[in-house]
């Protein structure tokens, strides 16, 4: 591993940042105190700041000695934590009761900082680095708030970079792969408007119970009959009420679920699908369906070539045996999907060992990836601006 002694220093420190940012975790676009140490931190490195930015979101803005080349390169992390109660036993847990960094936002925070820090004492290169603080990754669409608030007109990123840590994967270790890295997630919710009346005269009802129990069978079809078996997607309902007593036909019944996909084509079929099952049911039934379609993130795509610089990057500094170029992808989403809809980009799996799971109230960080992580900004940083 060839790893500076000022790296391993600032991973010290870092171990610091994260455990501060551990104790005192925020909720999406309430991030105001992550916001201002991170603010405040940048500006100790001799950044250049812009605070505010999709409501909580911070930028610092680094520009190299070299004037060659004027490319920039912009490099996320996230901020928030979630709605869950620490269970770890830790010098560092939660002082805030029900909110938890359980998704390692705090050390991706850190393990940027620790790169802007060595980046602005080593400006030796040509061009500029956009280092990105977005809050509400956790179902804000914190990253689209920031573009909506013109993160890439003040900030004319060539291309974007985002990582991740990863429970399952050794610490020290990268996962990555060219196209689709995590899925897309959308939402649903569909009434079915029958006519309710008496248990044992269904001949003058319309049942409702009946076409919720078709849906739930026909969707089904969807993901097994339709798309393409070498193709990959997820259609889950995880709702379904109707009624509340034995001798009384409902008058609606609810359904609601999830959709998954790894590509928008996949993803508006399965929605397709959905509306026209709907529309089967409501005739082959005499009821009335209502489907409320609503699309979360897109799938998380990256870019073939900045694929290879960033795996490249992760060699460079890990070892080429500890990255897998073709990991396999996640069917979580992720909201840097929107970044790289507006540049091409990759997002990058970062191992974090043997931990509790992801939004487990039992995760933790593991700060023995702090390191490796700082490296890898380092490496990819000064690799990309050279690039292009
Ligand atoms: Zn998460
Ligand atoms: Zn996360």
């Amino acid at each position: 591993m060839t790893i500076s002694n000022r790296i391993n220093a600032l991973a010290e420190e870092a171990r610091g940042w994260r455990h501060h940012i551990h104790q005192h975790p925020e909720l999406r676009f309430e991030e105001v105190g992550t916001a201002a140490f991170v603010a405040e931190k940048l500006r100790g490195f001799g950044l250049e700041v812009r605070e505010g930015l999709g409501r909580t979101g911070v930028v610092g803005l680094l520009t190299g000695e070299g004037a060659e080349r004027a490319r920039m390169i912009g490099l996320r992390a996230d901020m928030d934590a979630l709605p869950i109660n620490e269970v770890n036993d830790l010098a560092y847990r939660s002082k805030h009761e029900n909110v938890m960094h359980a998704c390692g936002h705090d050390g991706h925070t850190a393990m940027l900082l620790g790169a802007a820090a060595y980046l602005a004492e080593n400006r030796d290169f040509d061009g500029q680095l956009c280092f990105i603080f977005q809050p509400a990754e956790e179902g804000g669409f914190g990253a689209k708030a920031m573009i909506d608030d013109g993160l890439f007109e003040h900030y004319a990123c060539d291309e974007v970079y985002g990582l991740h840590n990863m429970p399952g994967i050794p610490p020290g270790h990268f996962g990555i792969r060219p196209g689709a890295q995590m899925a897309s997630s959308d939402y649903w919710d569909i009434t079915v408007e029958g006519r309710g009346g008496h248990a044992a005269w269904p001949h003058s009802c319309v049942d409702p119970v009946i076409a919720a129990g078709q849906l739930v069978q026909s969707f089904q079809s969807i993901v097994s009959r339709t798309l393409d078996p070498l193709t990959t997607g997820v259609l889950s309902i995880t709702m379904l009420h109707a009624g509340d007593t034995h001798n009384v036909i409902p008058q609606r019944a609810t359904l609601g679920g999830t959709v998954r996909a790894l590509s928008e084509e996949t993803r508006r079929m399965i929605h397709r699908r959905m509306a026209e099952i709907c529309a089967g049911t409501e005739k082959a039934l005499g009821v009335t369906i209502t489907l409320d379609y609503r699309e979360g993130y897109p799938p998380t795509w990256n870019d073939a070539a900045a694929t290879e610089g960033a795996a490249a990057a992760a060699a460079a500094v890990a070892g080429a045996d500890k990255v897998d170029p073709d990991t396999r992808p996640v069917m979580g989403s992720e909201d840097f999907s929107y970044m790289l809809l507006e540049k091409p980009g990759a997002y990058i799996f970062l191992g974090n060992g043997n931990s509790a799971d992801l939004h487990n109230p039992g995760y933790d960080f593991n700060d023995d990836a702090l390191e490796v992580g700082i490296s890898y900004w380092v490496q990819l940083a000064r690799d990309r601006l050279a690039a292009g």
